[in-house]
């Protein structure tokens, strides 16, 4: 089924990002990196785009959810976190998500997980089965809905921001929040013991499908975003080599891509010599460049790829 949203057609797209915070900035870049410039507005809150008709909203991350439900916005870059949290607010209120997740972004990684004081010993969920323990927590929904999943029977307490004072505070014995690096935890003296979600950000969009000219920006941008993505930590290898060192070449590049032969259209001086190039992910780094040229790889080059469409 497609939904049609609103009644008011668009021919801009509005993008939801956060203002500032973690996932600001890497927001920006992969959308000017996709090709999009803007003019600021002067209170920072719109920036009216120039190359493209899409425009973002520069909001609190909490809100991108929302504003993607309630059609003011048409996508947002956004924590997985948060879009769970708020489709499972919605359900309990019986109603539907309204926005799915589009696009796993690659950055603002994070785990949300259930940390207990360091001098316990766990040995699972079902030690604390019973216990009327208190969890303190800014994702009740989710946290709600893994204690249901295990069957555990504990008392959500919910708190906006600081949760990790919570036990030494009093107010819970145990508490469940994002986890990235593990110092905030360390430094309260808790440690993670359950991962309850894999986050990152994500770009998020309408459940249903737009009915006017948004319905080709969304494609363009989502085909540009996946050129972005595909392309991080991409290098293109490029080399020659004699026919008879190919099976060696081939043997050290079996993490790469196809080794291609570009053919040498009539080139003088071939002599026998093969234009080679492949793809690969990550670093090349300096000791298998050194190894390729010891088994017969000669001008080899590592080339950053800029864009690319699949
Ligand atoms: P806002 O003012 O927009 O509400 P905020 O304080 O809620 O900001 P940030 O702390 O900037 O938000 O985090 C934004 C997102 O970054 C989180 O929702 C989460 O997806 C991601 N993130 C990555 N690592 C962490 C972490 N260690 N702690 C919290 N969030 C993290
Ligand atoms: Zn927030």
């Amino acid at each position: 089924m497609t939904l049609t949203l609103g009644t008011a057609t668009r021919d801009r797209l509005r993008i939801a990002i956060q203002k500032s915070g973690r996932l600001a900035e890497p927001a920006r870049k992969l959308l000017a990196a996709c090709g999009l410039s803007w003019r600021e507005s002067r209170d920072k809150l719109f920036c009216y785009g120039e190359t493209l008709p899409v425009d973002l909203l520069l909001v609190r991350d909490d809100d991108i959810p929302g504003l993607i439900a309630d059609g003011v916005c048409d996508l947002g870059v956004v924590g997985r976190n948060e879009l769970e949290e708020q489709a499972g607010t919605r359900l309990r209120n019986g109603l539907a998500p309204a926005y799915r997740e589009l696009r796993g972004l690659g950055f603002g990684q994070c785990r949300l997980m259930l940390a207990v004081p360091e001098d316990w010993d766990w040995t699972g969920p079902g030690q604390i089965k019973d216990k009327g323990l208190r969890i303190a927590t800014s994702y009740p929904a989710i946290l709600g809905q893994w204690l249901a999943r295990e069957g555990i029977d504990a008392q959500v307490v919910e708190l906006s921001g600081s949760v990790e004072i919570a036990p030494r505070l009093g107010t819970a014995e145990l508490i469940c929040d994002l986890v990235s690096s593990g110092a905030t935890l360390v430094a309260n003296q808790l440690k993670p013991v359950e991962n309850l979600l894999d986050s990152e950000a994500v770009l998020a969009g309408p459940a249903g499908s737009f009915d006017d000219a948004r319905a080709g920006l969304a494609q363009m941008l989502l085909r540009r975003v996946d050129g972005v993505l595909q392309l991080k930590d991409r290098k293109l290898l490029m080399f020659n080599a004699a026919r008879e060192a190919l099976p060696a070449l081939e043997q050290l590049l079996q993490d790469a891509g196809p080794l291609v032969v570009v053919p040498d259209q009539g080139r003088p001086g071939g002599n026998g010599t093969l234009a080679l190039q492949t793809m690969c992910e990550g670093t090349v780094s300096w000791q298998q460049l050194e190894d390729l040229e010891r088994a017969g790889a000669r001008g080899l080059m590592v080339l950053t790829v800029e864009r690319s469409l699949a």
